[in-house]
């Protein structure tokens, strides 16, 4: 009796330190060397990761912006806060007003549009008709994905030629992009092989390589960076775990990590449905009043040579 009334002084305070810790720093970053393996890599409409956090999900979504508007964030000032990029990833599916009303935020937000998809040449349409810059979201393959990154995608085995040819179709079906990011792809993009033609031929074709960070490997931003090419690498998945104001306004908490940082804050968030389109407004307003610059990937072209 006597041992386990000691081991229980023990371990109750060892969890409650562990379940403190984890409140403070757990969900707030998601940067790819925090996500949880399974739920980092991919990112398909359907496995979205609303059942990744049950802790903010039981949390009460309350009216429009207010959490998010009187939520203290620690730091103040917005004088050594990185300019933003915003990346909206998937689109392809998205239609009608929802795809309008994507369409109609600050032109600086990018679209990522996916090939080979019903609403894929619609898509790229709208969004320059609207001014926003395009980039391909390039379907590429998953280490262990139950679902599919596309009808065709960058995988192992494919010679160069065949990632040439693949590119290419993909550019010709959103001839208005100017970069590319890689749909899913943990596999792919740790895979240099794979990634020399990818890049090489991505170049050539005048578009530079964003990479969305869905493992922690760097290979391929890395890769880019020694051939000379202009690349960036996502730092903020927004809509992870959740669309919740408490996410959205540690995500804005979370912009304080990165003062000081010379290159953009590269964000990105999805297009599924309209509860990310309106937590996206919120995140935009929010840091848009804080005086956090939201810029294009053309202005954030003087950040490239670094
Ligand atoms: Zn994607």
């Amino acid at each position: 009796m006597a041992r386990i009334v000691i081991l229980l002084t023990i371990l109750i305070p060892l969890l409650l330190l562990f379940a403190c810790g984890k409140k403070e720093v757990g969900e707030d970053y998601y940067t790819e060397d925090e996500m949880p393996a399974q739920s980092s890599n991919e990112y398909s409409e359907s496995e979205q990761s609303d059942t990744l956090n049950s802790e903010h999900k039981d949390r009460p979504a309350s009216s429009p912006g207010s959490t998010i508007a009187n939520y203290e964030y620690t730091w103040t000032g917005s004088d050594a806060i990185p300019d933003v990029v915003i990346i909206i990833d998937d689109f392809g599916y998205a239609a009608g007003s929802l795809l309008e009303d994507f369409a109609s935020l600050p032109k600086e937000i990018v679209f990522a549009v996916l090939p080979d998809l019903p609403q894929t040449a619609r898509s790229g349409q709208i969004a320059s008709q609207n001014g926003h810059e395009v980039i391909i979201h390039v379907p590429m393959q998953a280490l262990n994905s139950p679902t599919s990154p596309g009808a065709r995608y960058i995988k192992t085995g494919m010679q160069a030629e065949e990632i040439r040819e693949l590119l290419s179709d993909f550019h010709r079906q959103i001839p208005m992009a100017i970069a590319a990011n890689n749909h899913m792809g943990s596999s792919a993009t740790s895979n240099e092989e794979l990634m020399n033609p990818v890049l090489d031929h991505l170049n050539s074709l005048g578009l530079f390589f964003i990479d969305s960070a869905v493992t922690a490997n760097r290979l391929s931003y890395n890769l880019a960076k020694q051939k000379g090419f202009r690349s960036h690498r996502r730092d903020i998945f927004l809509d992870v775990p959740d669309n919740t104001d408490a996410t959205i306004a540690q995500k804005i908490e979370g912009l304080g990590r990165y003062k000081g940082r010379r290159e953009p804050i590269v964000v990105i968030t999805h297009c599924h449905n309209r509860s990310k389109l309106e937590a996206l407004q919120k995140f935009i307003t929010q840091i848009q009043a804080m005086g956090v610059r939201i810029i294009s990937l053309r202005e954030a072209a003087q950040y490239a040579a670094l």
